[in-house]
């Protein structure tokens, strides 16, 4: 951002030739109109005998940015990050648990694997890492937030049930998020188990096993005996040297939050995602809305680790408060920064929550809406800060559509509410969604004059639940 040097003297109380005479010496050639950069102010602020505070609401947040940009290193290849998706009952956390049980390496013996959010295991051929929470929300929530941490989905089908409706759905989320699938055949110790029909019934869904002609591993195996599932693994390595995932190896870590939660004695406990770099004792981090030093980094034995590097999953001791789930952390040089990007982003979200308790008319519009037609809708306005965020959105919240009510997103797109926006919400009586991006004054102007119903967000979840509240409230079911 750029400053005349006429507001930048007025600022200072001082003449502006003095700080034209300043920038002189300086070796800055420039008139009392004309404007100078931010750190060419900021230099011949200090020049002058004065401290330079930042004004701008979004400095710290974008000197943070180019603090992630300037963590530049060699990359290397990284382990993949597994998750696991599939129908309910088909034997998803079964796999999950014996994976853990019998692959993490537990260093010493008695060494007991606790559920942090996330593991990792060693086989001969490379590290992989599992996320805990199967299922599609987990995986549609962090997608939307903009964090792309699964490298590849295992997708669980029972071998006695066959496809089923979440098994599509996991067909469907993968490929949305362009995240390749490896089938586990599930359950091929039971006499009912008839994997070939799996095979068949995803032709379906064009999921093409290899056999076939298709790109598919798929693996037959039984997560109550063990049996195949060093292949899934060996398959899950396979396709990770195919993918040739790569990160930074070296230098300040960046990742996402994974699983958080408050600990009586030990206080804010988050499980992170390493992305880039390494995470260390003692660094200084920026987590959310939260900020911290790390005290201590616990692995999933509940061992203390000095380091965690690409895709291994850490507890962190430290951090001023809970962050959420979703949410990335950037580690940088010194406490300022992080706690100043935190308090930052911490008013913006109060500021948010106070939209939203003024706004309470998504009912109105709802039952409005369905009258004389039988059916409710309710029609939105999605925009947000990226394109995956608004495709994630749109594809959940109107799929919370049923027969009762119609969840029509009229209009949707990236980037902050414009006035345009808003006048399509006045004239379709739309609810705006704000997600991670805010209206323009012009909008404002808009959304006041018209009384629209503007709601900011910063979790996918929160969005989803409160159009489900209101739905339900309306209906007096459950959706
Ligand atoms: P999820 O809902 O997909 O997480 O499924 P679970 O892992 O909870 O498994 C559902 C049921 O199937 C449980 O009763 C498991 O014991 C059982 N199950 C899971 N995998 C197998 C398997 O490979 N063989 C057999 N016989 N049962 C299994």
């Amino acid at each position: 951002e750029a400053i005349t040097v006429a507001d930048l003297a007025q600022k200072l109380a001082m003449k502006g030739g003095d700080v034209v005479k300043a920038l002189f010496k300086m070796g800055v050639m420039a008139t009392i109109t004309q404007s100078i950069d931010h750190d060419t102010a900021v230099l011949v602020t200090e020049e002058l005998g004065h401290t330079a505070v930042r004004a701008d609401a979004d400095d710290a947040e974008s000197e943070l940015l180019a603090h992630v940009e300037n963590v530049q290193g060699d990359k290397a290849a990284r382990p993949p990050v597994v998750t696991i998706m599939g129908h309910v009952d088909h034997g998803k956390t079964s796999l999950l648990d014996y994976i853990r049980r019998t692959k993490v390496a537990t260093g010493e013996a008695g060494g007991i694997t606790q559920h942090i959010g996330a593991y990792h295991v060693e086989t001969d051929k490379g590290v992989i890492s599992f996320l805990d929470t199967p299922g599609h929300a987990a995986f549609t929530s962090m997608r939307a937030r903009g964090a792309k941490l699964t490298d590849i989905v295992v997708l669980v089908v029972a071998a006695d049930d066959g496809v089923m409706p979440q098994t599509i759905e996991g067909v469907q989320h993968a490929r949305a998020a362009g995240v390749p699938l490896i089938v586990a055949i599930n359950k091929i110790d039971k006499s009912e188990a008839d994997p070939s029909r799996v095979k068949n019934e995803l032709l379906g869904q064009d999921v093409v096993a290899e056999e076939f002609g298709g790109d598919t591993q798929m693996v037959e195996l039984s997560a109550k005996t063990g049996q195949g599932v060093d292949n899934l693994l060996d398959a899950i390595s396979l396709q990770a040297e195919v993918l040739e995932l790569q990160a930074v190896a070296e230098g300040r870590a960046t990742g996402v939050v994974i699983e958080s939660s408050l600990d009586k004695g030990r206080g804010p406990v988050a499980t992170v995602l390493v992305q880039q770099g390494q995470l260390g004792k003692g660094d200084y981090l920026v987590c959310g809305v939260q900020y911290g030093r790390v005290r201590a980094l616990f692995d999933e034995n509940g061992k203390q680790v000095p380091t965690a590097g690409p895709s291994i999953p850490v507890q962190v001791l430290g951090l001023s408060g809970v962050p959420d789930a979703g949410d990335d952390f950037v580690v940088v040089e010194d406490e300022r920064l992080a706690k100043e990007v935190a308090q930052q982003r911490d008013a913006k979200r109060r500021e948010t929550r106070l939209v939203n308790q003024a706004g309470n008319r998504m009912e109105d519009i709802m039952a409005q809406m369905g009258e004389g037609t039988g059916q409710l809708s309710l029609p939105l306005i999605i925009k947000a800060d990226v394109q995956g965020s608004v495709q994630a959105l749109t594809q959940a919240l109107t799929g919370l559509s049923n027969d009762q009510i119609r969840i029509n997103v009229i209009g949707s797109g990236v980037g902050g509410i414009t006035e345009s926006d808003a006048q399509l919400a006045a004239t379709s009586k739309a609810t705006l969604i704000g997600f991670n991006v805010r209206a323009d004054a012009s909008a404002r102007k808009v959304i006041e004059g018209n009384g629209v119903d503007l709601r900011y967000f910063s979790i996918i979840y929160d969005v989803i639940d409160q159009v489900k509240q209101v739905a339900s409230g309306i209906l007096g079911v459950e959706i």
